[in-house]
């Protein structure tokens, strides 16, 4: 039997509670390639509710990304179990004008996902789509700006992140965000990019059509205040911070952003303190 909330309801009338999970990935599940601590436990508590694995990071596509979580040790994801901004950006810009053209700079995972609904035309593009890893130079900056300032196509980030944790030459380093790779497109045309990431509504708001959820249903697991838990609490998610990313244990609340509903130092205090507020079924 399965606890009822009372907040929306009519008086007398109950209805169970049907908790949705959105997992951030980077800082709560794993770490640079090692699994943190609790990480198996807690996917294995959240595998009977609905859930969605979301990223800001739109390098990869979602099987890499379920290959990685195998291979640390997480189980087999299904690849439609996870949600990029790649994905999520371009079935935005497939809504905003079907059949658009376009001109992409970042890594595979965001033109083969921008590949599928759309049609890549450096000279006729209706979108300049920015997001992470390799391709901006000189020659993908001048022909970004210029469909901007002369064709008038639309300037679209994948996410706001300034830096990334990532791997570059074999070694764990900090990476430029899609932020800070989009900073020169906004500077040389003048004009603010759309962004899909988080914590603007776009990827959260994907993520509840894929699951035909809303967001009192949902619970936003990341380790970022300003991103994860910031976007989700917005649009009236519950969130849960977990202190083992790029937020440590100890660090003050960063005033006005809101306050999570849980804030725990670990996956397993967040497992107990999900089965304290009677959120997880086992
Ligand atoms: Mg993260």
């Amino acid at each position: 039997m399965l606890p009822a909330v009372a907040s929306g309801d009519q008086p007398g009338m109950k209805r169970p509670i049907a908790s949705c999970f959105l997992l951030d990935m980077d800082g709560v599940l794993y770490h640079g390639d090692r699994a943190l601590p609790g990480a198996r436990e807690f996917l294995d508590a959240v595998s009977d509710h609905p859930h969605l694995f979301l990223t800001n990071n739109p390098w990869r596509p979602p099987e890499e990304v379920a290959r990685r979580l195998s291979e640390m040790g997480l189980g087999e994801v299904p690849p439609e179990r996870i949600l990029t901004t790649a994905e999520a950006t371009a079935r935005w810009l497939s809504r905003e004008k079907p059949g658009f053209r376009y001109f992409a700079v970042g890594g595979h995972g965001l033109h083969r996902a921008l590949a599928e609904v759309g049609t890549e035309d450096p000279e006729q593009a209706d979108f300049v789509v920015v997001g992470e890893g390799p391709g901006l130079d000189f020659d993908s900056l001048t022909t970004g700006i210029n469909l901007v300032l002369s064709r008038g196509a639309r300037l679209v980030a994948t996410n706001p992140d300034l830096t990334v944790d990532g791997w570059h030459e074999g070694k764990h380093r900090v990476l430029p965000g899609c932020g800070a790779l989009v900073a020169p497109f906004e500077v040389a045309t003048e004009r603010e990019a759309v962004v899909i990431g988080k914590p603007e509504p776009l990827l959260y708001q994907m993520a509840m059509e894929r699951l035909a959820t809303t967001p009192e249903a949902c619970i936003m697991v990341g380790d970022r205040p300003d991103t994860d838990i910031a976007g989700a609490a917005r649009l009236g998610m519950r969130t849960a911070l977990v202190r083992t990313g790029r937020f440590p244990p100890g660090a003050p609340w960063p005033d006005p952003l809101p306050r999570p509903d849980w804030d725990v130092t670990s996956l397993e205090a967040l497992i107990g303190a999900f089965r304290e507020a009677g959120v997880l079924r086992r």
